[in-house]
């Protein structure tokens, strides 16, 4: 199944769009990218495995009443010890399902259930079939399907447990003396029903692999600049409130390093509007080597004016850092003939920093750092004002 997305030549590289246009056949991505679907995999189905189990256990207490009709004595009995000792075994599963802590537990535990039904049904088949040839087997069809469609398993997992519901069918009804070619007919009617299954449960796969990819990739595009990468506005907002709140938890402080290029208008006004995009996305890779600590987040708020938030660090650090900034863009040395400050492009930055724990509100840190810059371009630009 190819996949059409001519539209992610113009998004820049990033795992999911790499992901999406390498294409998965298989049903396999590359290594951190399976880890996070098969956990996004687990948490989205959680409530239809309940449900399933739910449903999974009304039908075969249903089917267990109606055994009472068709089949007597002491077969009926076995029966109905196979079905009470499944029955257990799902409830068990159930209790620890429902208890989401087990999330780990998840895939293994729906695993036992849909091997335990198809286990169990197989064995009530073949013990009906002793005394009664005529005795439905197709409900282990049923447990198949539940398990390509019904409990969010990946298609492998579902087909090696619907192949071993088979092969104990098969053993099972060898030991129980079913006729040959009845035996034949049977295995061939749920042989054929698991294929149409599987070749289901494949496309259902590959169209949630493919959902995933692309709401994660429409995430990433939602919260990152596209022309510098960087985080956006957005994102920043988001990520200020959650740090600020950690900052007050863990009693830690907080640094925002507000930067603006320097005489900008004049440099796109001199050398054109293309040009200066390539000035923000070099300013951009600027900021962006700043922020490589897991809290550290480097943003392009607008035009041309970028953030660095910095997450537990002293006034005099994020100073250094806001000046390594500085530094760091004028040592590109991007000629800009038209600037009344120097030869090359440069930046004004204004550093704030705050501790939560102990100062004002979160809007603060904002306008402290405005007003650092503010004063940084007064003073005459290319410089950090803290
Ligand atoms: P100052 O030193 O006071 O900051 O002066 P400035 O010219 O940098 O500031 P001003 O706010 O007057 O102008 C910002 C300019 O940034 C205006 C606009 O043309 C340019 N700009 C904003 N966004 C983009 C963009 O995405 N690409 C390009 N090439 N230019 C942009
Ligand atoms: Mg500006
Ligand atoms: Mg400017």
């Amino acid at each position: 199944m190819p996949l059409h997305h001519a539209w992610l030549d113009d998004v820049r590289p990033n795992p999911y769009a790499d992901q999406l246009s390498s294409g998965f056949r298989l049903l396999r991505f590359v290594r951190p990218l399976e880890a996070e679907y098969r956990q996004y995999m687990s948490e989205d189905s959680f409530d239809l495995k309940r449900i399933a189990l739910s449903v999974g256990m009304v039908l075969w207490l249903a089917f267990a009443m109606l055994d009472f009709s068709l089949i007597q004595g002491q077969q009926l009995w076995w029966m109905q010890g196979v079905r009470f000792s499944v029955l257990a075994l799902l409830l068990v599963c159930g209790f620890l399902m429902a208890q989401r802590k087990h999330v780990h537990l998840l895939v293994p535990l729906s695993l036992t259930c849909i091997g335990g039904l198809g286990l169990g049904a197989a064995a009530v088949v073949a013990i009906a079939h002793t005394v009664d040839t005529t005795y439905p087997y197709e409900g282990l069809l049923l447990v198949c399907m539940a398990g390509y469609f019904l409990v969010g398993l990946r298609l492998s997992e579902a087909i090696a447990t619907s192949l071993l519901v088979l092969m104990a069918y098969v053993f099972l009804e060898l030991l129980a003396g079913l006729p040959i070619p009845r035996l034949i007919n049977n295995v061939l009617f749920l042989l054929f029903g698991n294929l149409m299954g599987a070749l289901g449960c494949y496309l259902l796969e590959f169209k949630s692999r493919e959902h995933f990819l692309v709401s994660r990739l429409m995430r990433v595009l939602a919260d990152h600049d596209s022309l510098t990468g960087l985080h956006n506005r957005r994102s920043f907002n988001r990520q200020l409130e959650r740090l600020w709140r950690q900052a007050q938890r863990e009693s830690q402080s907080l640094a925002l390093l507000l930067c603006d290029i320097d005489h900008f208008k004049a440099y796109n006004d001199c050398y054109g509007h293309q040009a200066g995009d390539n000035v923000l996305q070099r300013v951009g890779s600027v900021l962006a080597d700043a922020a490589r600590r897991p809290l550290d987040m480097s943003v392009r708020l607008g035009g041309e004016e970028f953030a660095v938030l910095l997450y537990d660090i002293t006034d005099e650090q994020a100073r250094e850092r806001a000046e390594a900034l500085r530094g760091a863009l004028e040592k590109l040395g991007i000629r800009h003939e038209r600037s009344d400050t120097a030869a090359m492009v440069t930046m004004s930055v204004g550093v704030a920093c705050m501790l939560p724990a102990e100062e004002g509100a979160m809007d603060q840190l904002y306008e402290r750092a405005d007003r650092a810059l503010y004063e940084a371009k007064a003073f005459g630009r290319n410089q950090v004002v803290a």
